[in-house]
């Protein structure tokens, strides 16, 4: 088994991946040198955002000098205002202090550099830190800054290039997750699909997105020659536009799976958990047979990996009084057994979605066969789960989830707060624009929630235009904050609506928060968010309210 384990020992894997780092930060350096030199209204937003990623790298692999050179100079930047020159001395010297600490960093015997544990790889972009970059060209700066503020909100950065010849410099120099370009940029009617095809030549290949006045099939055929990956009319609409990068860069917003490992044997446990781990999903060891109800309840699993010689309590007698439970009937199950798959196959067959992995195994063959099953019961969970038009959780899905939120937190003696949203006069919006517009709306406002809450927050449909977000960990005041950056966001996003009305509109909403408190049971933490959210609207809409904060409206 030792030689499986050293296979994803995660202390080497981190010494892998942090050479990798390590090889990087010359052409990194390099990067951010050509970026100094730049003229600052292109350099200095490209600047900051390669010492961003810097940073970031340099704090994960604890390369605390490095990190701390890095924040200083993005400091100083930041300082600065936008059309500043970036080489004066303070700047100059800072970069000096980054090249050494870089040198620094680069002479050591790796020996000498802290000792190093990965956390677990995540598959895909992580919604928290996972802002993706844009580089945008449109010689119109009017209609640049509108953009840049509107995709925003949606973690988005947009870099804005006037100039197809700084745009292609950048592009070279610091590759973004995608394009944005306007067809007509400049003098010439064709100059955005040249500087893509110019791009392509060199072969760099970026997802591209073309925007245009014009819609009509010369126009598209051109951009799609260039290489475009997308064509969109102006004015944009801002949350086709958010979709369409989302597919184009592969955004994911799923949350890591989870397993529950019951297994007796804690050094064995131990080893699934690693691997589990090492493949990006989330275990959660239980030692105790007894244990393993109240642990699904609070810990959520999405797949159980049972072991069936336990003492006291065997795995398959464990399954049979799971299945039991209601609720748990469509649990999977992989059983863990020394057995032939024969001698155990028919007393298990009854046990529902059920399966053998037969010791001994290679640890990562578990992490397939464990993230196998657990991607199908998601994918039917979800299916089920799912409110169609916004693929939010729906109201029966988010109040079973609630329910199990509720439990862990007064468990774990955690905090958690609980907010309910509600479109402030949505009917108007369905009476002056139609309903499909509505819809969209609506989609918007789920997917402004997906991408800017974290991965353990729970957000739902509640009912028409109503939506609930469950915050576990968070104190109310800090999800009253959230939220109201959430609302001014949503505010400041125009839709595209019926023509004859101008040129769009904005919508806002109301939301009600409260918290857990000792005592406070599932129905009272409802009509608590409820009533909060009752106030809101009553006070004028468009804010957010805490319940502590209005009993006298109870
Ligand atoms: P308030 O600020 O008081 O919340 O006003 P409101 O107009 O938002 O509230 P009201 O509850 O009167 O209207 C909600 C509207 O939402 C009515 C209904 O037609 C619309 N609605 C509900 N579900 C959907 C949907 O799935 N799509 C669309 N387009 N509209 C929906
Ligand atoms: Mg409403
Ligand atoms: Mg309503």
């Amino acid at each position: 088994m030792a030689s499986f384990v050293s296979d994803i020992d995660p202390v080497a894997r981190g010494e892998v991946i942090r050479r990798g780092f390590l090889d990087s930060l010359p052409d990194r350096l390099g990067r951010m040198a050509a970026a100094f030199e730049m003229p600052p209204a292109e350099g200095r937003a490209l600047l900051l955002d390669l010492l961003h990623a810097l940073v970031g790298s340099a704090g994960t692999f604890r390369l605390s000098h490095l990190a701390d050179a890095g924040r200083k100079l993005e400091g100083l930047l930041c300082k600065t205002a936008a059309g500043q020159s970036l080489s004066d001395t303070a700047l100059t010297a800072a970069f000096r202090r980054l090249e050494r600490a870089v040198a620094h960093v680069l002479a050591a015997d790796p020996s000498e550099l802290p000792s190093l544990v990965m956390p677990a790889p995540r598959k895909g972009r992580d919604t928290l830190t996972g802002h993706a970059l844009i580089y945008y060209l449109e010689d119109d700066v009017e209609q640049a800054r509108q953009l840049v503020s509107q995709l925003e909100p949606y973690d988005f950065h947009l870099v804005p290039f006037q100039e197809p010849a700084a745009f292609m410099r950048a592009v070279r120099i610091a590759p973004p997750d995608a394009l944005l370009v306007d067809v007509m940029c400049g003098s010439s009617l064709m100059a955005g699909p040249d500087t893509i095809s110019a791009l392509t030549e060199e072969g760099i290949h970026l997802p591209t997105i073309f925007l245009s006045a014009r819609g009509d099939f010369k126009a598209r055929l051109q951009a799609v020659r260039a290489g475009g990956s997308g064509y969109m009319t102006k004015p944009v609409d801002t949350v086709a536009l958010v979709e369409r990068l989302d597919e184009q860069i592969g955004r994911s917003t799923t949350k890591p799976y989870r397993v529950l490992i019951v297994d007796d044997e804690t050094e064995a446990a131990e080893q699934y958990a690693e691997a589990i781990r090492t493949a990006g999903m989330e275990p959660l060891i239980v030692n105790e047979p007894e244990e393993t109800v109240e642990a699904i309840r609070a810990f959520g699993p999405d797949i159980l990996l049972l072991d069936v010689n336990m003492p006291g309590c065997g795995g398959l007698e464990l399954a049979a009084l799971l299945r039991q439970h209601e609720g748990l009937l469509s649990l999977p199950i992989l059983f863990i057994t020394a057995s032939a798959p024969e001698e155990m196959r028919s007393p298990a067959l009854h046990l529902g979605a059920a399966d053998f992995l037969r010791k001994p195994f290679a640890l990562d063959s578990l992490a397939d066969e464990v993230l196998a099953r657990v991607r199908r019961a998601r994918q039917l969970h979800a299916l089920m789960a799912r409110d169609s038009l916004t693929a939010v959780l729906n109201h029966g899905a988010l109040q079973e989830q609630l329910t199990m939120e509720v439990a862990r937190s007064a468990r774990d003696g955690k905090q958690l707060s609980f907010a309910m949203i509600d479109i402030d006069l949505f009917k108007r919006i369905n009476d002056d624009h139609g309903h499909a517009v509505g819809d969209r709306v609506l989609k918007a406002l789920a997917r402004l929630l997906q991408q800017r809450l974290r991965r353990t927050d729970i957000i739902g449909r509640y009912g028409g235009e109503e939506f609930a977000i469950i915050l576990p960990g968070t104190p109310a005041e800090a999800a009253v904050t959230l939220l109201d950056k959430l609302r001014q966001d949503f505010a400041g996003i125009r839709f595209k609506g019926n023509e004859a009305l101008g040129v769009g509109f904005n919508v806002s909403f109301s939301a009600g928060v409260a918290e857990l408190r000792e005592g406070l049971d599932l129905p009272s933490l409802n009509l608590a968010a409820d009533s909060a959210l009752y106030f809101a609207k009553r006070s004028g809409r468009n804010r957010v309210h805490l319940n502590g904060s209005l009993t006298g409206s109870l």
